[in-house]
């Protein structure tokens, strides 16, 4: 009988919902429950495979190749455990499915309506995403924030859960408390707000989790606790922290895991594996004091004003489980590819960086600045990983540079180019064709065999293996053996031969370029054995230069 854990958001976005579902699930696993977590984004985007990165943060690609909300990242790093398609809904999902069975007659002639059968159709994929997993526990993330239309049918749907079976809910408030300067003071009035919106959807929160800049007293719990019609042990303080891997140990601190088991009736379990290798994990962090220069180049970065690095969160992050791993900590540069384009002079400003990644990305904006970037890593031996499209520009970079073939391109930059090194897919032409965007790419795992000579085999210590995808473009076979003979290494191949996934320059200290997203796989315990690799180059390359 698995139980529910809803999470919704009060007072504001952008609280770290994500990483508070992610946690809670973390300490629950820690006492002994098999835990799955679902995010629901209340927008009508069938997926978020059509979405700027701009707008709404990293595209995370799942196992079985969809393209969803980057806090299932969030999740998997957390659990440790894969979070596929069916954890994931949309409105637009979700009515999908709705219209589609009213024209296949499923309704049995009835009048299909608003409620109650969308709330039906979202606890329908809530249970079969909880039975999938096997979970105890399923924690359900309502996206946006309390108060807002766009959620009110999730909040139904939770409701109509606990309704049915009111010891097997629990619902969480993630809420935000303001310290106005002026006022030198944490206010819990607008928390208050929340809670009284929560209840006039029929919801009474059994926690509430302060997000705050400070930790919560207790003359303020109290206040939260009267008012919300709550016990005070469970208003949760939750401060902010530099790192997010520090949130289970703190909500420990405040009891929650066993608090929201007693809500069920359970306690930890006798085998339980508590918490030790992540409190390890927490002090090899903030014990790793050595710093390490990273350089990211990329193009989704600036959103008004303001930087955003949401953008490539599975990269960073991956950069950062590798760094922990060898015991440095991770000083990370987002460099604007436009910067290299205009001034080629500021590519020497690329020198102070130990490792450079150039990320996933499309079309042709900023592409001859991530060229220029990786010709000079290339020439100045800097440790290089190239993901996806940074994959595909090196590719070019080497036709162009070393290759001799000045007009080399991409058939995604420039489609009359009779020099097109990377090219579309032969089965994605038709998609093009017909304009048919949504969820066409090559997407989710396929396996890849690497070839025995590489810096890839050492890295993963195997011969077959199996990344996430996200791309509709390729490596052109036409220029395979030129490429080869000019001393690339076509390092890892589908298992057909047919596509490319790896290529490598053996005479580099470490220049990788793989046609696939490792970051979606790299696990904060463990780091993932390429960023690993890139990282142990960049150590390599501390020392060399500290003698210069
Ligand atoms: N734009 C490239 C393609 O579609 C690369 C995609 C990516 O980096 N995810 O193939």
């Amino acid at each position: 009988m698995s139980k529910y854990v809803f999470v919704v958001g009060g007072v504001m976005s952008g609280v770290g919902k994500g990483i508070a579902v992610a946690s809670i699930g973390r300490i629950l696993q820690a006492k002994g429950y098999s835990v799955t977590a679902i995010k629901i984004d209340p927008y009508i985007n069938v997926d978020a495979g059509t979405m700027n990165p701009t707008e709404h943060g990293e595209v995370f690609v799942t196992e079985d190749g969809d393209e969803t909300d980057q806090d299932l990242g969030n999740y998997e790093r957390f659990l440790g455990t894969n979070i596929y398609s069916i954890n994931y809904m949309t409105t637009g999902r979700v009515y999908q499915s709705v219209i589609e069975r009213e024209r296949n007659l499923e309704y049995g002639g009835k009048c299909v309506e608003v409620v109650p059968h969308i709330p039906e159709e979202i606890i329908d994929r809530i249970t079969k995403a909880g039975k999938k997993a096997d979970a105890d526990i399923t924690i359900v993330e309502v996206g946006g924030t309390v108060g807002e239309y766009q959620n009110m049918l999730f909040l139904e749907a939770a409701r109509m859960m606990k309704m049915n079976n009111i010891s097997d809910v629990v619902f969480v408030l993630v809420s935000f408390l303001p310290i106005p300067s002026k006022i030198g003071e944490m206010k819990t009035k607008p928390t208050q707000y929340a809670i009284r919106t929560l209840n006039s959807a029929g919801i009474q929160p059994d926690f509430v989790i302060c997000r705050a800049e400070q930790p919560i007293d207790d003359v303020r719990k109290k206040k939260i606790a009267l008012n919300g019609n709550m016990f005070k042990d469970h208003i949760i303080s939750a401060p902010d922290i530099e790192y997010v891997y520090e949130v289970p140990l703190n909500f420990e601190k405040e009891n929650l895991g066993d608090l929201i088991l007693k809500k069920f009736g359970w306690s930890e379990k006798y085998n339980a594996p508590g918490l030790k290798n992540w409190e390890q994990l927490v002090s090899r962090i903030k014990n790793a004091t050595e710093e390490i220069k990273i350089g990211i180049v990329g193009k989704y970065f600036h959103t008004g004003d303001y930087v955003l690095t949401d953008s490539y969160i599975s990269v960073i992050e991956a950069v950062k489980h590798a760094c922990w791993k060898h015991g440095r900590k991770p000083k990370i540069d987002w460099l604007d590819s436009g910067d290299f384009e205009q001034d080629e002079s500021n590519l020497e400003s690329l020198r102070q960086y130990h490792a450079v990644i150039v990320p996933g990305g499309f079309g042709s904006r900023g592409i001859e600045g991530k060229i220029n970037a990786i010709k000079f890593v290339r020439e100045n031996k800097i440790p290089y990983l190239g993901l996806c499209y940074g994959m595909q520009l090196a590719t070019i970079e080497f036709a162009r540079n070393v290759l001799g073939i000045h007009d080399a391109t991409s058939t995604e930059i420039n489609d009359q180019s009779p020099n097109q090194v990377i090219h579309l897919m032969a089965d994605q032409v038709k998609n093009i064709e017909e304009s048919n965007y949504g969820s066409t790419m090559r997407l989710g795992a396929y396996p890849c065999v690497l070839d025995e000579r590489s810096k890839s085999y050492i890295a993963y210590k195997e011969k077959n293996i199996s990344e996430r995808h996200r791309h509709r473009y390729e490596f052109n076979n036409d220029f395979r053996q030129k490429m080869e003979q000019a001393g690339m290494l076509i390092a890892g191949v589908s298992p057909d031969n047919r596509l490319v996934e790896i290529i490598e320059l053996p005479e580099h200290p470490f220049f990788v370029g793989v046609q696939f997203h490792p970051e979606f796989k790299s696990r904060p315990l463990e780091g993932h054995p390429l960023f690993n690799a890139l990282i142990e180059a960049g150590v390599a390359s501390m020392k060399p230069r500290l003698i210069d």
